[in-house]
């Protein structure tokens, strides 16, 4: 998991507000109950102010709510979401004056909550256990199938929505014919939009439910140089304009502008964290049907329900790129440096070398390598542990890097061997540099023992087309003669020419 200090977070003295608020909420789990059913409502009557046909509204809320619940708390959020069908059942009745009888209602608003949940319950389910059996490096794997389930949860809420409404002679039947598409699409909206959303808000008051989710709450660093509600309008006043524009010219082309609205939310995307991501395609959603309400642009509804479900789609893929970038960063920092000691791996010492022994050609400079090797290291391992002879190693390499000049190139070749490449230093520079080396390692203590350290040497210069393996290996010979030759001491040789 990615997770870093969001500088956003809540202050410590609003933190315990919002957790005492969230620890009542556990401790009462009817209000939870009670809270998703007034959302629901709260969201279905904003989603029938948007309506732009009878049963069609551009997007549809409530249907990413009700997925977000049937995820997270599974068949418990059914008994809410059934009252909530039956809720909204008799309030279509008042709103469009039919007068039905209020059990044919009861039965309709049953009829249509069974519907409802049955497509969004199926659906979830199958994501819960997609999502259970996932980690985050098949994010991308989870986005699609959240993409698939909920377009066809949304088809199967559609058309049994229309069937329910129909079956109960609550639609004229000229009017069922093809509404279950625009329902469709208004409800795959609304999933697509908010289920992400409804998701963290929900698991962030309530964060035992789902131990799975936990994992997916990945934060990545956001940028700070533009602030997130700078984004926002910039945004809503490309969009703004792109439907005043449409409004003017009542040219139905300009509808398919709104695709490209996709750039400024990728430009959120990529630099804040997902949960301002959901947030920002839910506020332009919003503002998209405002503006289809406003201006009666009911003519191209359906171009701006695909724009938006695309603009989500989108935005989810997006979200796992600066999580990819991220961690692809901590793996090639995990291969360039060695753990322990933070010089450069060997592959790593090898290339960055050999970059910087062609720049010191270039300017024909000489350059040089030395080759240590602890001396008697196992003893330590041994009288001691292993975790001293790890600090042992630290503090060697902290001695090394205290000497190095910015050109230089330190590695460890493996176990207690280090390496160095020094461009533009000869061989007399060089094994001065090392005598220093030496000398101030022979003072140096292994920490947590009364040991002082000492290495052993081997210094070469680089010959003319000569690589810093081929050099490195010369290296070693000259440094197990320096061991032979009793150790703490230098082995150097003049450059041999291989050309
Ligand atoms: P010499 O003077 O001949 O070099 O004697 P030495 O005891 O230092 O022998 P050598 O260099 O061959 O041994 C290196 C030892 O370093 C062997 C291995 O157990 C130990 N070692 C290798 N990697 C690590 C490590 O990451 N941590 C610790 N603590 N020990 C390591
Ligand atoms: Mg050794």
């Amino acid at each position: 998991m990615i997770s870093r200090q969001d500088p956003h977070a809540p202050r410590p003295a609003q933190r315990g507000a919002f957790l005492r608020a969230a620890g009542f909420l556990k401790t009462h789990p009817i209000l939870l109950h009670l809270g998703l059913i007034l959302a629901w409502l709260l969201l279905w009557r904003l989603s029938a102010l948007m309506q732009y046909a009878p049963h069609a509204s551009l997007w549809f809320p409530p249907a990413g709510l009700s997925f977000a619940a049937l995820l997270l708390i599974g068949w418990r959020a059914v008994p809410a979401l059934m009252l909530c069908g039956v809720g909204a059942t008799f309030w279509i009745d008042r709103i469009y004056q039919s007068h039905t009888p209020w059990r044919e209602l009861l039965l309709t608003g049953v009829i249509f909550g069974v519907a409802h949940c049955a497509s969004y319950g199926i659906g979830a389910g199958l994501l819960r256990r997609i999502i259970r059996r996932s980690t985050l490096h098949s994010l991308p794997g989870i986005i699609i199938a959240f993409l698939v389930l909920g377009c066809l949860a949304a088809l199967s809420a559609a058309w049994s929505g229309v069937e329910s409404l129909r079956v109960a002679g609550l639609l004229a039947a000229s009017a069922n014919h093809g509404l279950w598409l625009p329902w469709w699409v208004g409800d795959m909206a609304g999933v697509l939009v908010l289920t992400p959303l409804f998701l963290a808000l929900i698991s962030q008051l309530f964060p035992q439910i789902e131990s799975w989710f936990g994992g997916l709450q990945f934060q990545v660093q956001p940028q700070h140089r533009w602030p997130y509600a700078g984004k926002l309008l910039v945004s809503v006043v490309l969009l703004s304009a792109l439907m005043l524009t449409a409004a003017h010219f009542r040219q139905p082309e300009i509808a398919f502008g709104t695709f490209f609205l996709i750039l400024p939310q990728m430009w959120v995307v990529y630099t804040e964290t997902p949960f301002r991501s959901a947030l920002s395609i839910a506020i332009f959603s919003t503002a998209l049907a405002l503006w289809v309400e406003i201006l009666g642009l009911i003519d191209q509804a359906l171009v701006y329900q695909f724009a938006i479900c695309v603009i989500a789609a989108n935005t989810y893929f997006g979200l796992a790129v600066p999580v990819l970038l991220a961690r692809n960063r901590k793996l090639s920092e995990m291969a360039f440096q060695d753990a322990l000691t933070g010089a450069c791996s060997k592959s790593h010492f090898f290339e960055d070398g050999e970059r910087a022994l062609i720049e010191a050609r270039k300017y024909r400079l000489p350059a040089t390598l030395i080759v240590l090797d602890i001396d008697r290291f196992k003893r330590i391992n041994d009288e001691y542990d292993h975790a001293v002879g790890d600090q042992a190693l630290i503090r060697v390499a902290e001695t090394v890097r205290a000497h190095l000049r910015a050109a230089d190139v330190f590695g460890r070749f493996g176990g207690d061997e280090f390496m160095l490449l020094l461009p533009g230093i000869g061989l007399q520079q060089a094994l001065a540099a090392a005598d220093r080396l030496r000398l101030h390692l022979q003072r140096t203590e292994a920490p947590g023992t009364s040991q002082t350290l000492s290495a052993s040497f081997g210094v070469v210069e680089l010959a003319r087309g000569e690589s810093t393996m081929q050099a490195f290996k010369r290296a070693d010979r000259l440094l197990l003669q320096a061991k032979r030759d009793g150790r703490n001491r230098i082995g150097s040789a003049v450059p041999e020419t291989t050309e």
